[in-house]
């Protein structure tokens, strides 16, 4: 083992950190007044998982070398020493990697897919099955969208799927790690979690089965079940079927999010497929982070929950999600206080278009929820509710000016103040503010940077797919550049070299997005992340062409055109083989392999 790499396991940057400030543990994290600059609200925190540092107020950060570095004024080599005379290194433990975390996990995934093929067979091959089906007929679901979506059904048995794995020799221990069956209260030993229910199988964006969602044919109590969070399923961490959706909805630029898998399936069904389910009406910041995750530029998140407060309140949820991640958000509110499922029922696509082409910004509602809170007619209150307004407004990370300004003059109407006063508060910005303010990766370049720096085993095969015009253009170009560079030398670049070599608002950006609590990431993940950054490169190419030939044909020089329009032709040609694209195809690697290879 390399010194470096001896050394990163034993020191720990929470002592070492504990060395120049006071740390005190919040959650995972810890929490202390800045060492770097002088601040009386901490905002410098700790990772002890992740052993990173990052100072929200003035953006130093980085790993245990870079701090020391950093703080004792020492150069990379002099670092080392001065960590290696700390710690014994004749003592190096192994970091905690777990092999038998990432068993339980494969295992879950088989006895899932096993599931997945069992409750299918279910659904078209037993009587009760087959009853099951003619409901979902009565409902309008066809056999085509039973067969998309792979719906199944559970029997109206305690034991069918315990004795279906029994007879496969898996323990109802994994059974119940799974989420599949309960133990019993009474006696001794299990029953299914499922009975008498028409399911629908919860994917990840990259097509594996995790979990199982069940709606109920006898009438039983809930009406929708879903799996408990499992070793391999956390429920607000995933929205329901964007393994189907995500090329649709990388196509048009926009999600329409709404709360279940029937609402899903009936927009699916119908032609509308740029759609996911959150599965409750508690939307999270990591399903917005999902959507985003296949839509490169500013994108529109529809928000199409029911009429009611909660429905509502999960729209201002998602604005404030989405915000910093410069998402435009609409709110649907269909009429009749009917659920997306019952108004394709009642009336059809058309109609459903239509209401979404209404649907209003979510600024209106914004503005709406704060006035609630105030008394208008006293002059400082709405002054406080002005400043909040636009400061929301400043926070949206929109490149373009114009759109923001226009947010301004919608506001101003809202809230009854003269336009100019809206932009003069606009203007006024406290330093604090400024802070807030500040740049940001894309989700997807932000999490292919997570995935590169944090999981060595995956690095080699996305470098082998990652091309120049990927990053060509990003913030993080110079990142990437270095990265795939040290990377083919055979020498990956650790933080703090990188931090050698890139400037520093640049490094203060990536460790704060290292700091970011994430999901382990798979390599199916980062090749989406890549097709995502090559779409958007592809399309700053077509807007730029686009510019060029309306000048050309203002300037009336028709000669210059056709080899133009034949180049812009032929970036839609592959933005458009790029959406059909997928993962599985890839010839360098197949899945299981990588799976092994991680383990
Ligand atoms: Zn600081």
């Amino acid at each position: 083992m390399e010194i470096v790499d001896q050394i990163r396991n034993i020191a720990n940057i929470v002592d070492i950190a504990s060395q120049y400030t006071n740390l005190k543990r919040r959650g995972r994290k810890h929490i202390g007044l800045c060492p770097f600059h002088s601040e009386k609200q901490p905002s410098f925190t700790v990772d002890d998982e992740k052993q990173l540092f990052h100072c929200f107020g003035c953006g130093v950060g980085g790993d245990v070398f870079s701090l020391v570095m950093e703080k004792e004024n020492l150069s990379f080599p002099e670092a080392l020493r001065y960590l290696a005379e700390k710690y014994n290194l004749e003592l190096p433990e192994t970091r905690k990697t777990s092999p038998k975390q990432r068993n339980l996990e494969e295992k879950l995934f088989k006895i899932n897919e096993d599931t997945l093929a069992y409750f299918k067979k279910n659904l078209f091959n037993t009587s009760e099955g087959r009853k099951a089906l003619e409901y979902l007929k009565k409902r309008n679901i066809t056999e085509d969208t039973i067969q998309k979506l792979k719906i199944g059904y559970a029997l109206n048995s305690y034991t069918a799927l315990l004795d279906y794995f029994q007879r496969k020799g898996v323990s109802a221990n994994d059974l119940e790690k799974a989420g599949l069956v309960i133990p019993s209260q009474k006696k001794e030993g299990h029953y299914d979690r499922f009975r008498g229910r028409i399911i629908f199988p919860i994917f990840t964006p990259t097509g594996k089965v995790v979990a199982f969602g069940g709606r109920t044919v006898i009438n039983a109590e809930p009406k929708y079940l879903n799996s408990p969070d499992t070793p391999v399923y956390s429920k607000g961490n995933l929205l329901y079927g964007l393994n189907f959706s995500k090329n649709s909805i990388r196509e048009r630029g926009e999600v329409i999010l709404v709360e279940g898998y029937t609402d899903f399936t009936a927009l699916f069904q119908s032609g509308i497929t740029q759609v996911a389910a959150s599965l409750g009406t508690s939307l999270t910041p990591n399903q917005v982070y999902q959507a985003l995750l296949f839509l490169p530029r500013l994108a529109t998140i529809i928000v199409n929950y029911d009429s009611d407060s909660a429905g509502i309140a999960a729209a201002l949820r998602a604005i404030h999600i989405s915000w910093g991640k410069g998402a435009n958000i609409k709110v649907l509110t269909l009429p009749e206080e009917l659920d997306p499922d019952s108004f394709l029922q009642k009336y059809n696509k058309e109609e459903y278009l239509k209401q979404l082409e209404k649907s209003p910004s979510v600024l209106k509602l914004l503005i709406d929820s704060y006035i609630r809170e105030a008394n208008m007619n006293i002059p400082e209150e709405k002054a406080a509710i002005v400043r909040k307004v636009v400061r929301e407004i400043e926070k949206i990370q929109i490149p373009d000016p114009l759109v923001r300004s226009e947010y301004l003059k919608q506001a101003s109407e809202y809230l009854s103040v003269d336009e100019d006063v809206m932009r003069s508060v606009a203007q006024q910005k406290t330093s604090e503010e400024k802070i807030e303010k500040k740049e940001s990766f894309l989700v997807a370049e932000k999490r292919l940077l997570q995935i590169l720096m944090e999981d060595k085993n995956l690095a080699p095969h996305v470098f082998a797919e990652m091309k120049k015009e990927h990053f060509q253009g990003l913030k993080s170009e110079p990142i990437f550049s270095d990265l795939s560079e040290s990377f083919k030398n055979g020498t990956p670049s650790s933080l703090p070299e990188l931090k050698q070599k890139i400037d520093r608002s640049l490094f203060s950006l990536l460790s704060e997005a290292l700091m970011e609590k994430e999901r382990a990431p798979t390599l199916e993940e980062a090749i989406e992340c890549l097709n995502t950054l090559r779409q958007y490169s592809l399309e700053n190419q077509a807007i730029k062409l686009k510019e060029q030939i309306a000048r050309i044909e203002r300037e009336g020089e028709k000669d210059k055109l056709s080899p133009l329009i034949k180049q812009l032709q032929e970036i839609k040609n592959q933005l458009s083989s790029l959406s059909q694209r997928d993962y599985k195809d890839l010839s360098f690697i197949n899945r299981d392999s990588v799976a092994k290879e991680r383990s």
